[in-house]
């Protein structure tokens, strides 16, 4: 088995808005990283293009 089979696998667990909608999930892995929280990955919501770890902490910042 070639060694870059695992890298591929590391690389297949983010996925695209495109394949999300595609595939009628709710979340997708962002490929930029996020100017609020600061996360390369992050974490957004299909419908809106919001980083979920932002809205959380906007939530609670509003109590
Ligand atoms: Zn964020």
């Amino acid at each position: 088995m070639p060694k870059n089979a695992a890298n591929d696998a590391k690389r297949n667990i983010y996925i695209t808005r495109q394949q999300s909608l595609q595939l009628g999930l709710s979340f997708y892995i962002g490929e930029k990283p996020c100017k609020g929280c600061g996360y390369k990955k992050p974490v957004r919501y299909v419908q809106s293009c919001n980083c979920v770890n932002c809205q959380s902490m906007r939530y609670k910042g509003e109590g």
